[in-house]
């Protein structure tokens, strides 16, 4: 284990299993439909790589990079698009695949882009899910794990731009980030 690192959430074997999971139901629910998956740069990386090798039908993968103001661990609901998607989505099922909802600002600020943009219909699929009391509540349709209101890493989820590369999920010690800057 790293030795940023104090816990261990979800092991590899862990994450493999409950994408497999995940897969599978979205291809059932999906079937025969043109569905979309838009990933959020970069966390999500990782997660919809895998996510999409377990659905069992056509798909397009897109994504989206958006950058929310706040300091590194956490976000203000300020958000700012980096990276659009390639075309229109007017004739499309668009799955938005995240790594974790937290406050849940972000998503809801994607979510009222997405919609405007009027998709044949919108879910949500998020690997992480923080128990906590969200800012916005935004009505998720696939959750991996729900996790303690902790600040977690690995698995495409990064502090500071690292740890990105974990094959786990786990708690990054306070130590490592106490003292920065609000
Ligand atoms: P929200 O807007 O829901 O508060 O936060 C969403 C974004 O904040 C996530 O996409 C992620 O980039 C970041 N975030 C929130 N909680 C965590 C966490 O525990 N660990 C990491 N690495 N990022 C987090």
């Amino acid at each position: 284990m790293h030795q940023d690192i104090s816990e261990i959430l979800f092991s590899e074997e862990h994450i493999k299993a409950k994408v497999q999971e995940l897969g599978k139901q979205i291809t059932e629910d999906f079937q025969g439909k043109h569905l979309l998956l838009l990933g959020t740069l970069k966390g999500a990386v990782p997660f919809i790589a895998d996510l999409a090798r377990a659905i069992d039908m056509p798909l397009e993968l897109d994504y989206m990079a958006i950058s929310s103001y706040g300091n590194s661990t956490q976000s203000s609901g300020i958000v700012r698009i980096l990276k659009d998607l390639e075309g229109p989505i007017d004739n499309k099922h668009i799955l938005i695949i995240e790594d974790i909802i937290d406050s849940g600002l972000t998503l809801s600020y994607l979510v009222d882009v997405i919609r405007r943009r009027n998709p044949l219909s919108l879910s949500i699929c998020t690997l992480l899910y923080k128990e906590r009391k969200r800012m916005k509540e935004v009505p998720v349709n696939y959750i991996g794990f729900t996790i303690p209101d902790k600040f977690v890493v690995g698995y495409g989820l990064d502090y500071a731009q690292y740890y990105r590369n974990l094959p786990y999920v786990g708690i990054l010690k306070p130590s490592v980030y106490e003292g920065e800057s609000e």
